[in-house]
């Protein structure tokens, strides 16, 4: 199996486009029988916080998206934090030195700042090498840069992308460690996936622009290239890249709106990869059914529509304790929450009762909500226009008859219901809404005889009786 790697940086929450970067990874491992490392790439100090990282894992752990290696799991080529593995930038940072591939630059910021106002106007600055063929070694703070070829092309075959080459007159002398010993990006990212003995790489097409570089660095080291796959990104509506403006993109949101992991693994899954046209996958047919294939080369675009109804389709694949238990944390509502803890088995009975018309956790508690309010929440019109004067006689007769069915389930209910309003000349519609706002409070809820075998007797005979006053 492949050894595989998501490594993100630590400077705000877990955006779904890492998520699913991390999905491809994790499904590939699954698939093959390989290893998931997770590395944090901690680097910028500044923007780095150990919230961040938390809320990283988090959300990783949250999704299910479980490492091999890593932080808080360890494993052999740890420590898994970029700042904790400095000597190690060091000792590859001398061995490309003695290779003749990188050297020390000594050019001061000043230096460089005075050849760059010197650009014309839309001129890129390029690293004219002043230190490349230097000798000595003055007693002055140095960056390292690696010594980029001028001629030819670097390329390799991406499993997403296809061929890619790169001449190399787009490159530079990359600077590869900074003066404190703290790597940028490219460096810390090739040693570590050497180290780490990574064998495939997949992660967003931004990094397409590093890839040749990070070859390069490969190739100088003596080492084996890994296989490369860019994902395409993700866009809003709009066509451009999916953001806060366009959408909740923080994976916390999700599992506080009330989804499912498994629904947003499903739904990121889809976003950027195909099989056949099956859209909605359990977590093992995805590990079963995932290839770099089946991914798109271009941008994916984020359809929040789409989202809620793979949501809605796991939902509704729970079975009614499950979902009343991954519910039960949104119950926010005290009164309820202790109404629901007190009558577990009326409380699965409601969910069973709401889950086909709710998309998120927080619908289902919301649409049980009539089952453990007393008096239930009521819409005054719906009880202005239904619980009149001219029902009332029909709402007592139902009432009285429901009094006396034998068995309080809904098959019963119903053919005793169906077979009294036969004989009383009556007709559903008479009383259907009339007994729905007085059991409910709402015109629209579960069917009739669902709420009173779920209410129970008592407690359909008192809300009768509320609806004839
Ligand atoms: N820390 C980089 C990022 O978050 C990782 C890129 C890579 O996977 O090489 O974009």
């Amino acid at each position: 199996g492949d050894r595989v790697r998501f490594a993100p940086s630590p400077t705000g929450f877990l955006h779904i486009g890492g998520v699913r970067t991390a999905l491809y990874n994790w499904l590939w491992a699954r698939r093959t029988g390989g290893t998931f490392v997770l590395r944090i790439e901690d680097t910028d100090r500044e923007r780095s916080t150990q919230e961040s990282v938390d809320v990283i894992l988090d959300s990783m752990k949250w999704c299910g998206l479980e490492w091999d290696e890593g932080p808080e799991v360890g494993g052999p080529n740890g420590p898994y934090f970029q700042t904790q593995r400095l000597e190690l930038y060091r000792d590859f940072a001398e061995k490309l030195i003695a290779r003749g591939a990188a050297f020390r630059c000594y050019c001061t910021k000043e230096e460089l700042d005075a050849q760059r106002a010197k650009l014309a106007p839309g001129q890129h600055f390029r690293y004219p090498g002043t230190c490349r063929t230097r000798t000595d070694q003055p007693d002055r703070p140095y960056v390292i840069r690696m010594k980029s070829p001028t001629s030819g092309a670097t390329g390799w075959l991406d499993l997403v992308k296809g061929r890619i080459d790169v001449p190399n007159d787009a490159q530079q002398d990359w600077v590869l460690m900074r003066g404190d010993g703290v790597p940028l990006y490219n460096f810390g990212a090739v040693v570590d996936d050497i180290t780490m003995g990574i064998t495939l790489i997949a992660r967003g097409d931004d990094h397409v622009v590093n890839t040749p570089i990070q070859i390069i660095l490969y190739e100088a080291l003596g080492y084996a290239l890994p296989k490369f796959a860019h994902l395409p990104m993700i866009n809003g509506q709009d066509g451009k890249k999916l953001s806060k403006r366009h959408a909740a993109v923080s994976t916390t949101e999700y599992r506080d709106m009330g989804y499912l992991p498994d629904a947003v693994l499903n739904y990121l899954a889809r976003l950027g990869w195909s099989h056949g046209d099956q859209e909605i996958f359990t977590r093992d047919e995805l590990i079963q059914a995932f290839s770099w294939d089946g991914v798109g080369r271009t941008a994916a675009q984020y359809d929040a529509k789409k989202f809620a109804h793979v949501q809605a389709s796991h939902l509704r694949a729970l079975g009614d304790a499950e979902l009343a238990e991954r519910a039960r944390p949104f119950a926010k509502d005290a009164t309820i929450a202790s109404a629901i803890d007190g009558d577990r088995d009326r409380y699965v009975g409601a969910v069973g009762t709401v889950k086909t018309r709710a998309t998120t956790l927080i619908d289902i508690v919301e649409m049980v909500d009539f089952y453990f309010r007393e008096p239930p929440v009521e819409d005054e019109k719906a009880v202005a226009k239904f619980l009149v004067k001219e029902s009332a006689a029909t709402l007592k007769a139902l009432r009285d008859h429901v009094a006396k069915v034998d068995s309080f389930d809904r098959v019963a209910l119903e053919a005793s219901v169906n077979e009294w309003l036969a004989q009383a000349g009556l007709q559903m519609k008479n009383v259907a809404q009339p007994a729905r706002v007085a059991m409910t409070g709402k015109t629209a809820s579960p069917g009739l005889f669902d709420v009173m075998e779920v209410l129970g007797r008592e407690r359909t005979l008192a809300r009768l009786d509320r609806g004839i006053a």
